[in-house]
């Protein structure tokens, strides 16, 4: 008599059956799934608690008659030359199985790669613009539009291009006039910060001549509302550089006129 092996490798050591075709079997064992041993006794089990089982009936279980089997099977004994052959075509099936996702997953790769750069190409000049923007702000703006790949929306194309504007003519910002000169300046009233202060309520005007250089002035006088153009004669108080615009600061203004 040959060796016998079950499915999983596992000899086999008792007397085997044969079934209708002629093939070696053996019965095994299908464990109950109606009852358990509980407390020392087989019960049926009413429930899980806290992942065990439970009776509180204590009951007998009708399924098994409380054997713990619920049934037995037939289960295919191989010799070692057919258990050599289903392991090495199940190998070849696996193998089969594992190129076809390589190549699934390398044909998907691909067509991502493809998406991207076309979309980085319909997009360039898009893209081009964020790559010039530095600050967390916009590294965060850049890295989740070309996660998202989805062509800008009007009002993003918007923010970039008064974002790079900006920029240029905080670039090309130079000062006005010399230290302590009275100077008659035009300026566009950009933005007005205020704060409170122990003496009350000051403004600081950021402005811009025509030339885009940028003025500020700080202080309580009024010289005007945001996105107003004034004429006013102030002294220069200082030449600064802040966040690396090059500003000039006017103090004691006098407003001339007012548009
Ligand atoms: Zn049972």
């Amino acid at each position: 008599m040959q060796n016998l092996f079950s499915r999983d490798g596992t000899k086999f050591n008792g007397t085997p059956e044969f079934n209708d075709a002629g093939k070696p079997v053996r019965w095994v064992n299908v464990a109950c799934d109606r009852c358990h041993v509980i407390g020392g006794q087989r019960l049926w089990v009413m429930g899980m608690e806290n992942g065990r089982p439970y009776s509180k009936t204590g009951f007998s279980c009708w399924t098994c008659g409380n054997t713990g089997i619920r049934k037995t099977v037939k289960e295919r004994l191989y010799s070692e030359a057919e258990l050599a052959r289903l392991n090495k075509s199940a190998s070849t099936r696996a193998a089969r199985k594992a190129e076809a996702y390589r190549i699934a997953a390398e044909q998907a790769e691909a067509a991502r790669a493809a998406n991207d750069s076309e979309f980085r190409a319909a997009n360039a000049e898009f893209i081009a613009k964020l790559d010039g923007l530095d600050g967390e702000f916009w590294d965060g703006f850049r890295e989740s539009f070309l996660a998202r790949a989805k062509a800008p929306t009007e009002r993003q194309v918007m923010l970039v291009d008064a974002e790079v504007a900006k920029r240029a003519a905080n670039a090309s910002s130079g000062f006005v006039g010399a230290v302590g000169d009275k100077a008659t300046l035009t300026l566009v009233i950009e933005r007005i910060v205020g704060y409170q202060t122990a003496f009350g309520a000051q403004y600081i005007h950021i402005c811009r001549t025509s030339e885009g250089n940028v003025v500020t002035y700080k202080g309580t006088a009024n010289i005007g509302a945001t996105d107003e153009t004034v004429t006013l004669m102030a002294t220069i108080k200082e030449h600064t550089v802040y966040n690396g615009v090059k500003q000039t600061v006017i103090q004691r203004p006098k407003v001339l006129e007012q548009a």
